[in-house]
């Protein structure tokens, strides 16, 4: 479904992703692993058009998507969940939830799929009319998901969804994630988390200084030893 090749990108003069090569196939959950710094957020800003100083392939359903500005990368149906969120804190839950589904494939299936949203998170049909900055850390993070299921993704790229969440919380929103993956949604998540990433996901890549340095099953990470030693502190 995604395909990147040779991907290097830059901030001016600072090259902070080289050689960058994965793919994440119809269906699966892929996670992508590394360090603060690693490049994973630049990896993903890069897929969808808000980094423009790359160069590079990324297929996307079998065309080159590279050189395309962010607006149309999203109408091709990739949906990316940014760190931090960025929700519209004045506006209510259901507010949000609508700015998800601007455009017009997704606008049309609107109603049906707030109501899809609101059974994966009670917790939003309850909260609708309330505004969005009200809402706990945990609440906003389900509502930034919900926002970008809104817009019917083929691929849901999530950066950091545990970013701040209580331990509870984490497994919570991990939960969710996979029973979305599970739904039919090909998810591709940016973590921190490594141990409970790599239980729930099909296959991983692990970043170090803007390379991919390891790529494998979550399991088999999960038994490798510079993963255990560097990652999960065994
Ligand atoms: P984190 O988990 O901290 O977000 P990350 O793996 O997502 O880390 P990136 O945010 O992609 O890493 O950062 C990769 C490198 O690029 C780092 O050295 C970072 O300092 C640098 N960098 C990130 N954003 C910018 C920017 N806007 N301008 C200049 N350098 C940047």
């Amino acid at each position: 479904m995604l395909k990147v090749k040779n991907l290097n990108a830059s901030y001016k003069d600072l090259q902070v992703l080289w050689d960058i090569s994965f793919e994440v196939r119809q269906g699966e959950l892929v996670v992508l692993l590394g360090a603060n710094g690693a490049g994973k957020t630049t990896i993903l800003n890069t897929i969808s058009g808000i980094v423009t100083n790359r160069s590079g392939v990324v297929e996307f359903l079998g065309t080159d998507i590279a050189k395309l500005p962010g607006y149309k990368i999203a109408s091709q149906g990739i949906i990316h969940v940014p760190e931090g969120r960025r929700l519209f804190p004045e506006m209510t839950v259901k507010e949000n939830l609508e700015m998800g589904s601007l455009l017009p494939k997704a606008k049309a299936k609107r109603k049906e799929t707030i109501k899809k949203v609101f059974d994966l998170f009670p917790i939003l049909l309850e909260k609708q009319h309330q505004e969005a900055g009200n809402l706990s850390g945990g609440q906003q993070q389900m509502l930034a998901i919900g926002r970008g299921l809104m817009a019917l993704p083929n691929l849901l790229i999530l950066d950091e969804p545990s970013l701040g969440l209580s331990p509870v919380l984490v497994g919570q929103i991990f939960d969710i994630i996979k029973d979305i993956n599970q739904q039919g949604v090909t998810v591709l998540l940016v973590e921190q988390n490594v141990a409970k990433t790599l239980s729930m996901c099909d296959r991983a890549y692990v970043l170090e200084n803007g390379r991919v340095i390891m790529e494998g099953q979550g399991q088999e990470l999960l038994n490798n030893e510079h993963i255990k030693e560097a990652y999960l502190g065994i």
